[in-house]
């Protein structure tokens, strides 16, 4: 069919697609939310409880592996704070007032590899791991996992391989947790992966194979070249379950993290989350423990680059991986490295159709805005795709006043939090940072 003829029926059917390709920020609700699809429901929280209890057993491994986890005794978790300067900068930008209080999760700050990626790609190198040491009679989940930072386990598993493909920080947590125990590890990179990232994983032995196209494809290949191998282990990071419910134990986390300081999420007392989204797994991970904690008092939107909106895409038309943002003629192209991704992830588009509040999008120029303002004020540096949820937030109460209203929202916000989840930004080398905090910013 007539490539135009085709995109002019979405159109007719999805106005918002002209906002998309204007292109101007717009915030898409999802129509499906809480309607109870329950189409197959593919995982169980059950699983996530289980990746909960399986970090637990690594954690003696992981305290000795990465010392820098020694003060959280090898559990890899980030702070939940208040960010009181950054609501005024937000303030500042929308040209409004925000009620109720902004927090941010920490995920910058993740030990071992500084990016939300920590835990979904962690969890799933240690899940192969351990069910490869348990098959072979080295290991049973009793015992204390220290013994796998021994050379004779490195040796072991020196026999097996890890493939991965990625836009960078999936690769950086399962070529850093990879090697650490001992695996082979090949990470393939799209375009957008910055040369920071490689060298740092040449750096550790570990392969990295670059291509000069986008992620769907880096993916592709190491599919394709992984399926060869008996021996080779591919974390897809479109498909897979282990992943998502590494992501989603950190709402575990989070729900301890907000009794301790005190904050509700009830009926009257809403809690809104703002994600950086990709392909959609970590986002998705954790919004799916979020909503199976507190159901309808928490609301969740995804964030994406106004030139890769995937999964807002793949939602809105149904579409999910059938459709990538170049067929609405986006480019793919943004500064946001890790949300870099034309085409979503159907598993995860499907789990959330009736989930996800809704998606967004945002230009990359906010996204240096929000960088400095972060560093000059709050003293925190996070990499631009962490700042797509920094914008959560000003577009909500900007446009999205009929979802505050048919959700019987509006006189809650004064009780409500907004917690705006920060996913990468530590491993950033000095001369990158200044590189991002000096950019010019037009207008
Ligand atoms: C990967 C990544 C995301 C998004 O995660 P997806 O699973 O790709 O959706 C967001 N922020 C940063 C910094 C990332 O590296």
């Amino acid at each position: 069919m007539n490539k135009n003829k085709e995109l002019n029926n979405l159109i007719h059917k999805f106005p918002l697609i002209l906002q998309m390709i204007e292109p101007t920020n717009v915030l898409w609700i999802n129509p499906n939310l809480n309607k109870n699809l329950r189409n197959d429901v593919s995982i169980t929280f059950d699983e996530v409880i289980e990746a909960e209890e399986r970090l637990k057993r690594f954690a003696p491994f992981i305290e000795l592996a990465f010392p820098e986890t020694k003060n959280s005794k090898g559990i890899i978790e980030s702070d939940l704070k208040e960010i009181h300067e950054m609501k005024k900068f937000m303030e500042g930008v929308g040209g409004i007032t925000i009620p109720g209080k902004i927090m941010q999760k920490c995920d910058y700050a993740l030990p071992i590899s500084g990016s939300i990626k920590a835990r979904g790609g962690i969890y799933e190198v240690l899940k192969h791991a351990e069910k490869l040491a348990i098959e072979h009679g080295l290991l049973s989940i009793d015992e204390n996992y220290a013994k796998l930072f021994t050379e004779e386990m490195k040796h072991f598993y020196s026999k097996y391989k890890i493939a991965v493909g990625s836009t960078g920080n999936l690769g950086l947590s399962i070529g850093i947790m990879g090697a650490s125990l001992g695996f082979k590890v090949t990470v393939h990179m799209s375009q957008d992966a910055k040369e920071w990232k490689k060298k740092l994983l040449r750096s550790k032995g570990v392969e990295v194979i670059e291509y000069e196209n986008d992620y769907s494809l880096a993916v592709e290949e190491g599919r394709k070249q992984a399926a060869n191998d008996p021996m080779c282990h591919f974390v897809d990071d479109e498909n897979s379950k282990d992943l998502f419910a590494g992501y989603a134990v950190s709402s575990l986390r989070v729900k301890e993290q907000l009794q301790e300081q005190n904050i509700a999420v009830d009926e009257e007392h809403p809690l809104f989350v703002y994600l950086p989204c990709g392909v959609g797994g970590g986002p998705g991970g954790v919004a799916y423990g979020l909503k199976e904690i507190y159901g309808s008092h928490v609301h969740i939107f995804f964030g994406e680059p106004i030139q890769s909106p995937c999964m807002l895409l793949g939602m809105m038309t149904g579409l999910h991986d059938e459709i990538s943002v170049n067929d609405i003629g986006l480019t793919n192209i943004t500064e946001a490295d890790g949300l870099a991704v034309g085409r979503p992830s159907k598993f995860v588009g499907k789990l959330m159709e009736e989930i996800l509040s809704g998606c967004y999008t945002v230009e990359d120029k906010f996204l240096f805005k929000s960088l400095r303002a972060m560093y000059e004020q709050e003293h925190i540096f996070m990499e631009p795709s962490a700042h797509a949820g920094v914008y959560g937030p000003i577009i909500l109460l900007s446009k999205g006043s009929k979802y505050l209203s048919d959700n019987n929202l509006n006189y809650k916000m004064q009780n409500a939090t907004h917690l705006i989840w920060s996913t990468g930004g530590n491993m950033v080398p000095e001369e990158q940072r200044q590189y991002y905090l000096s950019k010019e910013i037009e207008n």
